[in-house]
């Protein structure tokens, strides 16, 4: 027992720091959002100290909450038949994860698929895990991935040469159309029937724009191959109807819970086939992961029912349109928004365009360096065109974070002209070659301290 301030006034310190710093901010990185404190409540709880290896049992898929939660029945049956737990001790654990299951279930139902034809498993660590998870459950070392390419907007985990996927599996990388900088889905279709994929991915970590998953269906359909949709950035945006839902389309949807859904760190796998929901299943436990975090899994179900609230879809809803909105501003302030725009959450913006007189580039570390000084937390960002993920030229930008602020399009016009302000006046340029070659960026002083207390204003 005792408070942390007391125990370890070190971790206590940072943690206070951080506090600040979140509070000090305008986070605008896409993938992040701030958790209700039920949730961290459930987060930081008992669940946290236990073991349970396995998983709830079977015939709580189908049942609805309050059949989960009649504890006299379910814990008297738990304990009397149930073998699907490699630990004892795990009968509220299995009924907290079966209402995570359940919640969640309900969250993804479509007219079509009904929260009873959803097989879900919550148990997954993290985004990148769940993917893994799913490859062990379907793939051989050497089969064939076909997913969007890192550098136009796709994921480490579905097949970068430095992880995992790109060492153990044969990956075909789709990509743009460079005219429209949308999706080529005709390109994606002649590279599904000339290479065969097993799995086909649709889901990206910054291509802004809306899918067409009945397209990316024909397209896993004419290979033979599973469709999985790697939805991590907008799970939340799907339970409120603000993008897409694969639901209906996808063999496998993953997601992670931590961004727009709001949860605690986490992902999870659905799908409609009792067949590959057993396969995914044993994928994740024993394949890929020992025990669950139950106390995440507990954080995940508050999650899930505070997304059926009103405020919840609003939040979304709002979500979208300040993205737009902002992409919108950015634009008319003459900067470069490659794919044009957004229909999500987030947005890149193309630092590369802002050159100095030598011709010297604003490079997207430097973009995201000057808008942190200022107070805007982003992340540098690779866009089309960019050949190396480590010097990429964009900055990406989310609004989820904001718009949980309460950020409306009166905000985001004004952050919008802070954030074109100071990039726009950011001049690149280079030392010459006997002081070092590294690009350096000036901007003029009055800019910068008038955008930084712009920013406090908001
Ligand atoms: N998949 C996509 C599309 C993502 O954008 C991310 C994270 O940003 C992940 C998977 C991985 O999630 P995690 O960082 O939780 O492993």
């Amino acid at each position: 027992r005792g408070d942390l301030e007391e125990l370890d006034p070190d971790v206590a310190e940072l943690i206070r720091h951080e506090t600040a710093r979140q509070a000090r901010t305008l986070i605008m990185v896409p993938s992040e959002s701030t958790i209700p404190e039920a949730v961290r409540e459930a987060v930081g709880s008992a669940f946290n100290n236990i073991y349970a290896e396995g998983y709830p049992t079977e015939k709580t898929r189908r049942m609805t909450e309050a059949e989960i939660l009649d504890y006299d029945r379910q814990i008297n049956d738990f304990r009397r038949n149930s073998d699907d737990r490699y630990y004892k001790g795990t009968e509220y654990a299995n009924l907290v994860e079966a209402l995570a299951r359940r919640r969640c279930a309900e969250a993804f139902a479509t007219e079509k698929s009904g929260a009873n034809d959803l097989y879900v498993n919550v148990q997954p660590l993290s985004g990148a895990p769940a993917n893994s998870a799913v490859y062990t459950a379907l793939l051989q070392p050497g089969d064939t991935i076909l997913s969007m390419n890192l550098m136009f907007g796709g994921h480490l985990s579905h097949g970068a040469p430095v992880n995992r996927t790109g060492k153990f599996f044969n990956i075909i990388s789709y990509s743009i159309n460079p005219e429209t900088e949308a999706l080529d889905y005709d390109e994606m279709m002649r590279l599904a029937i000339e290479h065969k994929p097993k799995i086909v991915i649709g889901g990206y970590s910054s291509y802004p724009l809306a899918p067409d998953w009945q397209k990316y269906r024909e397209i896993a359909d004419a290979a033979g191959a599973y469709l999985l949709a790697d939805v991590a950035h907008f799970a939340g945006l799907i339970i409120a109807g603000a993008y897409p839902s694969p639901i209906d389309y996808a063999d496998i949807v993953t997601f992670t819970t931590h961004k727009t859904l709001n949860g605690p760190r986490g992902a999870v796998i659905i799908t409609r086939s009792k067949d590959l929901a057993a396969k995914l299943d044993r994928g994740v436990f024993p394949g890929e992961q020992g025990g669950p975090h139950l106390n995440n899994i507990a954080g995940l179900a508050v999650a899930l029912r505070f997304t059926r609230t009103e405020q919840f879809k609003q939040l979304q809803l709002q979500t979208v349109t300040n993205a737009k909105r902002l992409a919108e501003k950015l634009k008319a302030r003459g900067l470069r928004i490659p794919y044009g725009g957004t229909d999500s959450h987030m947005m890149v913006v193309d630092c590369g365009s802002i050159t100095g007189p030598d011709g010297t580039a604003l490079s997207g570390d430097m973009g995201a360096r000057i808008l942190d000084l200022i107070g805007i937390v982003a992340n540098r960002q690779t866009i089309p065109g960019d050949t190396s993920a480590l010097r990429p030229s964009g900055v990406r930008l989310g609004t989820p974070w904001i718009t949980q602020r309460g950020f409306t399009e009166t905000h985001i016009d004004r952050l919008g002209d802070i954030i074109a302000d100071v990039l726009t006046a950011c001049v690149p340029y280079r030392l010459p070659k006997s002081k070092g070659s590294e690009a350096r960026a000036r901007i003029p002083f009055d800019v910068f301290q008038q955008a930084k207390l712009a920013v406090r204003d908001l």
